[in-house]
């Protein structure tokens, strides 16, 4: 009897987790905008929790949930280099604009500019051009202003810089373990490479392409009536189980 019970509390756990990845995979909105507010900002947790709960992220669910979300991330967002818009241009042509196009086709996050009050009024205006809308954050310091500073916001570096893109995809490896996501994307890890090249871009297995839904199975029961053993079965997993759904 106890071989049952312990079979079924550790059903009952699985499911648990079953059902907690599907309710996050089959949040509904636009893939981007899963990815950008739920997914990845909840893969870092997970990951945490995992490790400090002893969980293999490589052993089912998660394997399956793991091999989704790096399928599904890697063919939408992603994509290729080819795919990258290419950066605005907003200065006028004039030498203070120039330094500003070099910085918006550059690597750099930020820029300051350490010029006039007068001068910084020209940059400013060039900025709050129509393309500007939402890729740039500008400030001025000190009353007068001497100095500009420039930020590019994320929507700009992930429409135009493949490696902020890239950037993304190794925290996500680091968070599940590098070794942990050639095990999670198997025979597919050589097309995880090359879509990091930027060349060819990751094509969706049959199974990733078709579990648009997670489908959550009925919840495991018991066929035997012991409420207060499955209870205490249930006590030794249930703090990992509820740190996750909640
Ligand atoms: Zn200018």
């Amino acid at each position: 009897m106890s071989l049952t019970l312990s079979s079924y509390a550790f059903s009952l756990a699985k499911w648990i987790r079953a059902a907690f990845l599907g309710r996050i995979w089959n949040v509904p909105g636009e893939v981007a905008n899963k990815f950008n507010k739920i997914y990845m900002p909840v893969l870092p947790q997970l990951c945490k929790l995992l490790r400090k709960t002893n969980t293999d992220v490589c052993a089912a669910p998660f394997i399956d949930f793991f091999h989704l979300l790096i399928s599904h991330y890697l063919c939408h967002m992603l994509r290729t280099k080819g795919q990258l818009k290419p950066p605005p241009k907003l200065g006028c042509g004039c030498g203070d604009c120039q330094e500003l196009d070099r910085f918006l086709a550059g690597k750099q996050s930020q820029y300051t500019f350490h010029i006039s009050a007068l001068r910084i009024s020209h940059l400013g205006a060039q900025i709050g051009k129509g393309l500007a809308g939402g890729l740039v954050k500008q400030e001025t310091q000190h009353h007068p202003p001497s100095h500009l500073v420039i930020t590019k916001t994320h929507a700009f570096r992930f429409e135009s810089m493949w490696e902020y893109r890239l950037q993304i995809v190794y925290d996500m490896f680091t968070a599940i373990g590098t070794k942990n996501v050639e095990k999670i994307m198997g025979d597919r890890y050589v097309d995880v490479c090359k879509a990091l090249e930027g060349r060819d871009g990751f094509r969706l297995d049959d199974t990733a392409a078709q579990r648009q839904q997670w489908d959550v199975l009925p919840a495991p029961t018991s066929t035997v009536n012991t409420t207060t053993s499955v209870i205490g079965g249930k006590r030794k997993r249930e703090p990992e189980v509820i740190d996750l759904t909640d």
